[in-house]
C-alpha cells in the first residue's frame, strides 16, 4: 500500500480528498475501482500512482484471540504486527515500526535481528489498515494501536507520529488519540518531543530493571539512557502533559524478579502518575519466565508499598506472536 501524497492528483475539487479518505480508511476499500462516489478518470490515475495492495499472510491462535499477519514490503522485506482481541470488544494492533531494532536488547528476538530500515508512515499506518479491512468482514473495529511490535519507535520518531496523524484524522480513520500508545526503552530526545506535541497519546516505557547495572546488561542503550535520566524526562513530560505514564516491567526467573528488586522498583515507581505493568517474559531465548507465585508475590510488593501495578495478560503465545517474539520465524514464510 502506498497512498502518501494521493492529495497531488486531486486537483482543484478539494472535496475530493475527504472522498478519497472516506474510501480508504472508512470504507476500507482494497481496489480504486470500489471508490464509486469518484469520477472514473480520478479512479484510473489513482490506481496507476497509489497501490491499496497489501502483501500478508495471517496465523492465528488456537483461542482465536490473537491474529498475527506477515506483511511483506515493496523491498522485499518482512515486518509482523499483531491483533489481538478481548472478550470486552477491545481490537488493539500492534504495530512494528522498524525492520529490525538496532538496541540489541537480551530479552528480545527483534533485537536479536539487528536493524535493517525504518519503516515509512505508510509502511505502519498499513499494517492497522490490514487488521481493520479484517475485522470490517466481522462487522467489528480498531480500538486501540500500540507500538510495541518490532523497532524503537522513538528512533524512527517523524514517521511514527506522522502515522499516527494520519490515522487520528478526523476525515479519515478517525481513530482518537488517547487510544494510541507508543513503548520505548527511554529514548530522551523521543520523550521531550512527545511532550510538546498537541496529540494526547499514551507513552510506556521499558523499565524491566530497578538498577543500572541490571538494566544496562539487559538493554545495552540503558548505559546512554540511564534510569534517572528516564524518570526526570518522565517527570517533566507528566507535569507538562498530566498524564499516566506506564512501565512496563516483563518479570525474568531469577533476573529481576527477586523481592529485594520488588522493593526497589517500588521505591522508583511510587509517584503520582506512575503506573507499573509487570509482563510474563515470553521465552525467546536464554532466560526463562518467573513462575506464576513468584510474579504475584512481586505485585503484591508493588501494591502493599502503594505503588499503582497491573499483569498484563498474555496474548498468543503458541504463534511467537507475543511481545519480543516478533522476528520474522521462518515458519511463517
Ligand atoms: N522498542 C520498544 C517497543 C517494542 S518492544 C520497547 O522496547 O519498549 C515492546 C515491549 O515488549 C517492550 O516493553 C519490550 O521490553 C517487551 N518485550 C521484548 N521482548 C519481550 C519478551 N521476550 N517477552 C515479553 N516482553 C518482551
Ligand atoms: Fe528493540 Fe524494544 Fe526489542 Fe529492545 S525490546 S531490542 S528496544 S524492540
Amino acid at each position: 500500500m502506498n497512498i502518501i501524497g494521493f492529495e497531488k492528483s486531486v486537483g482543484r475539487e478539494r472535496y475530493r480528498i475527504a472522498q478519497i479518505k472516506k474510501a480508504v480508511f472508512c470504507d476500507l476499500i482494497d481496489d480504486w475501482q470500489e471508490a464509486t462516489t469518484l469520477p472514473n478518470e480520478l479512479r484510473k490515475k489513482l490506481q496507476e500512482n497509489f497501490s491499496l495492495q497489501i502483501n500478508a499472510k495471517i496465523f492465528r491462535s488456537q483461542d482465536g484471540k490473537t491474529t498475527k499477519a506477515k506483511i511483506k514490503l515493496a523491498d522485499g522485506s518482512a515486518i509482523e504486527t499483531v491483533l489481538m482481541q478481548s472478550s470486552k470488544k477491545r481490537n488493539t494492533v500492534c504495530v512494528s515500526s522498524q525492520v529490525g531494532c538496532a538496541l540489541g536488547c537480551l530479552f528480545c528476538a527483534t533485537g536479536r535481528m539487528g536493524f535493517r530500515r525504518n519503516l515509512s508512515p505508510d509502511e505502519i499506518v498499513e499494517q492497522v489498515i490490514f487488521f481493520a479491512r479484517e475485522l470490517k468482514k466481522e462487522g467489528e473495529r480498531i480500538t486501540n494501536i500500540v507500538f510495541m511490535g518490532m523497532g524503537e519507535p522513538f528512533l524512527n520518531y517523524e514517521n511514527v507520529i506522522e502515522s499516527i496523524r494520519i490515522l487520528n484524522d478526523a476525515d479519515g480513520f478517525n481513530l482518537g488519540a488517547r487510544h494510541f500508545s507508543i513503548s520505548t526503552v527511554g529514548i530522551l530526545e523521543g520523550i521531550e518531543k512527545l511532550k510538546k506535541e498537541k496529540l494526547d497519546i499514551n507513552l510506556a516505557i521499558s523499565l524491566h530493571a530497578p538498577d543500572n547495572g541490571l538494566r544496562s546488561k539487559l538493554i545495552p542503550i540503558n548505559k546512554k539512557y540511564p534510569i534517572e535520566k528516564v524518570i526526570k524526562a518522565v517527570d517533566s513530560y507528566i507535569k507538562e502533559k498530566k498524564r499516566k505514564v506506564m512501565f512496563e516491567y516483563i518479570l525474568i526467573k531469577d533476573v529481576n524478579d527477586s523481592d529485594e528488586q520488588a522493593a526497589s522498583v517500588a521505591r522508583l515507581m511510587k509517584k503520582h502518575l506512575y503506573h507499573v505493568n509487570l509482563i510474563a517474559y515470553n521465552q525467546t531465548g536464554n532466560y526463562f519466565p518467573s513462575p506464576i507465585n513468584r510474579r504475584k508475590k512481586f505485585r503484591n510488593i508493588l501494591m502493599r508499598a502503594g505503588v499503582s501495578a497491573t499483569e498484563r495478560f498474555r496474548f498468543g503465545l503458541d504463534l511467537d506472536g507475543a511481545c519480543g517474539q516478533l522476528a520474522g520465524r521462518t515458519h511463517c514464510t
